[in-house]
């Protein structure tokens, strides 16, 4: 059956990703943006669809449409870009999701809420499951994106208690593709740019902190298999893949992937950078019967030759 879904951060990297995949399965999707990280050439190419909607709006206000289903994804996720202007972050995932929230109650439909593993912060047990409260700086400068993200899943779950709502929520991993800006700060979209210029690799700190990534593809697959699970089944479930790496060894893999002369250069270490990070998707296994199929070369493969290309146009 054909539905009305709402994509808010539509135009984000992950967003139209999940709006071109709606459309291929025959949805109508409403995609919602203040284009703050997002961007048109992101779906420039789904304008054509007629049943493709663009709105240019700021979730903070309040927004009156008509939909069956509400996927929340507004919120810059790039530490560059989120803490630029932290007010503005947290009024996002907070007064977004109170609107977002408002919005799916009005219309008595189901919500997907885009957490992050960064609720977990900087983890003292490894690797995360969600029965893990975390270990976040409440006042440190990734605070802003990690309490409202906190925040706002405390209004999900809320939500879903005292009004009976029909809520999801998923914690995503690192996840990486064709897509991510450029100059978008990113550790995976940093080094191939850095890589196919023969421009020094910036790793911050000695490059022994991990992170775990997951390719978009896969990432799309486990929120559309979240949506559609059981209404009993509201997370939150861990998305991601639990192919852990150190920021070192990614340096060597996209090096050697793009056949660069870059050298490795270290910088210093962001302030609460968490050390380790990998998932326990065990949940996501049993209940949504989803897993990573994409394996870190292939996916970093397909991600360096988008970055070549958009390379190329930009300085031919
Ligand atoms: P992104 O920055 O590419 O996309 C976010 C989108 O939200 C952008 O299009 C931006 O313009 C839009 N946006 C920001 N504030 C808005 C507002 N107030 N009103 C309307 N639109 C707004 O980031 P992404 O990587 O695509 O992330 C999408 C979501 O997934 C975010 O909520 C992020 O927290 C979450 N997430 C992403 C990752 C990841 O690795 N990419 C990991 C964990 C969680
Ligand atoms: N990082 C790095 N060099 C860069 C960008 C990031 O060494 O040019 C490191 C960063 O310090 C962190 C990891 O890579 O340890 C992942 O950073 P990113 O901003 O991609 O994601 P997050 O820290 O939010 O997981």
């Amino acid at each position: 059956m054909r539905k009305r879904i709402l994509v808010t951060g539509g135009a984000g990297f992950i967003g139209s990703h999940l709006c071109e995949k709606l459309l291929e399965e025959g949805h109508e999707v409403i995609c919602v943006d203040n284009f703050y990280t997002g961007n048109k050439e992101n779906i420039v190419h789904l304008m054509r669809d007629p049943y493709f909607e663009v709105l240019r709006h700021d979730i903070t206000f309040p927004l009156y449409v008509e939909v069956d289903e509400i996927y929340n994804l507004a919120c810059p996720a790039s530490p560059k870009f989120y803490q630029f202007d932290p007010v503005q972050t947290t009024k996002t995932s907070v007064h977004g999701s109170i609107n977002m929230l408002g919005l799916a109650k009005r219309l008595k439909v189901k919500i997907l809420q885009a957490s992050t593993s960064e609720i977990y912060g900087d983890p003292n047990s490894h690797p995360q499951d969600e029965t893990y409260w975390g270990n976040v700086n409440p006042i440190g400068p990734r605070a802003c994106y990690d309490e409202g993200k906190r925040c706002a899943e405390t209004l999900f779950f809320d939500y879903h208690r005292q009004h009976g709502l029909k809520i999801k929520v998923v914690r995503i991993f690192n996840t990486y593709g064709p897509r991510m800006l450029p100059d978008d700060g990113r550790v995976v979209s940093n080094f191939i740019v850095q890589a196919l210029q023969d421009n020094d690799i910036t790793i911050y700190g000695d490059g022994s902190q991990t992170r775990s990534f997951c390719y978009i593809d896969d990432l799309v697959d486990g929120m559309i298999k979240m949506m559609n699970s059981r209404d009993d089944f509201v997370g939150p479930v861990n998305l991601g893949n639990p192919n852990e790496i150190s920021i070192l060894g990614l340096a060597k893999m996209i090096v050697e992937l793009t056949g660069s002369n870059s050298k490795v250069v270290h910088q210093e270490l962001p302030k609460d950078d968490p050390k380790r990070r990998q998932p326990d998707i065990s949940l996501a296994r049993r209940e949504l019967g989803w897993e990573p199929k994409v394996e870190l070369r292939k996916g970093l493969f397909k991600t360096i030759e988008y970055f070549r290309n958009l390379l190329r146009k930009v300085q031919p």
